[in-house]
């Protein structure tokens, strides 16, 4: 564990990009060699557009990164915090606690938020216009929900009072879990469900992306399923009844076109179909 922590307290930003950039590498391999569904799509423009919004993803986290630094420093030094008011215990239960509580503030509460507020959700909604979901669509996120989660992490970081070291462990944990659970692929369904229990599975994100309501405000988790499941947000929907999208944008001029998907948070509001 010592070398575990040693290795995300000074992990490099070159080591970071390398697991987001192999992680795409692997998952696109798979999923083009035994895809789920069949898309008659560019999968390079496809791929551009979600490149386009992860790199910018990358840039307003790179930009901020000191204040989260200095939030994960500042807990630590003061002792504030959840994790720094349990007793000592095992290193591994207080790394797993840790990360369980960081996924519940910085992840599945925001992610909650961004679909009941208005407001929030003419920025989320870009992550959902996505008809063709892969592992590129995995950071599909409008710049300003890439402010607006990074608020959230940083609460999170506080509240939780995590070192610097975990919060590094849990977005390399949180990269590659989100890669593949967009994937387009799929694991036989016994698997699906039993890995279901423990963290978000591919089918189980797949339908947070099915195009109508009640399915779309379901099963907002990130890495760890127990969220949905104790708060009673937990949906299942048969594989193969799946349509990607939202049904508020399903035209591709308005969701596969880059300078549209940037400008819709500023459109005018459009109510859902159900
Ligand atoms: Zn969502
Ligand atoms: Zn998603």
């Amino acid at each position: 564990m010592d070398e575990i922590i040693n290795y995300f307290s000074t992990i490099p930003s070159s080591h970071r990009a390398l697991i987001l950039a192999g992680g795409i590498a692997f998952f696109w391999l798979i999923e083009t060699a035994v895809p789920f569904f069949k898309f008659s799509y560019d999968k390079w423009q496809h791929a551009g557009i979600n490149i386009f919004f992860t790199v910018t993803t990358i840039i307003v986290n790179f930009c901020l990164a000191i204040i989260l630094l200095k939030a994960a420093d500042w807990a630590t030094e003061n002792h504030f915090g959840f994790l720094n008011w349990l007793p000592e215990f095992n290193i591994w239960i207080y790394t797993i606690i840790g990360l369980l509580l960081l996924d519940l503030i910085g992840a599945y509460l925001i992610h909650l938020i961004e679909h009941k507020v208005k407001f929030l959700w003419r920025f989320h909604l870009i992550h959902h216009t996505d008809t063709w979901i892969d592992t590129t669509s995995a950071n599909r996120h409008h710049p300003g929900e890439s402010v607006l989660r990074f608020i959230f992490t940083t609460l999170g970081v506080l509240i939780v009072g995590c070192p610097m070291w975990m919060v590094f462990l849990y977005q390399t944990l949180s990269v590659v879990a989100t890669q593949f659970n967009h994937a387009n692929i799929t694991l036989p369904k016994k698997l699906d469900r039993i890995l279901s229990y423990f963290i978000v599975s591919p089918d189980m994100h797949k339908v947070h992306h099915h195009y109508v309501l009640p399915y779309t405000d379901s099963n907002y988790g990130n890495i760890f399923s127990v969220w949905d499941r104790l708060f009673g947000t937990f949906k299942t929907l048969d594989r193969e009844k799946l349509v990607y999208g939202v049904d508020t944008h399903m035209k591709p001029e308005e969701n596969n076109k880059l300078s549209n998907l940037l400008m819709i948070p500023f459109q005018k509001r459009r109510s859902p179909n159900s």
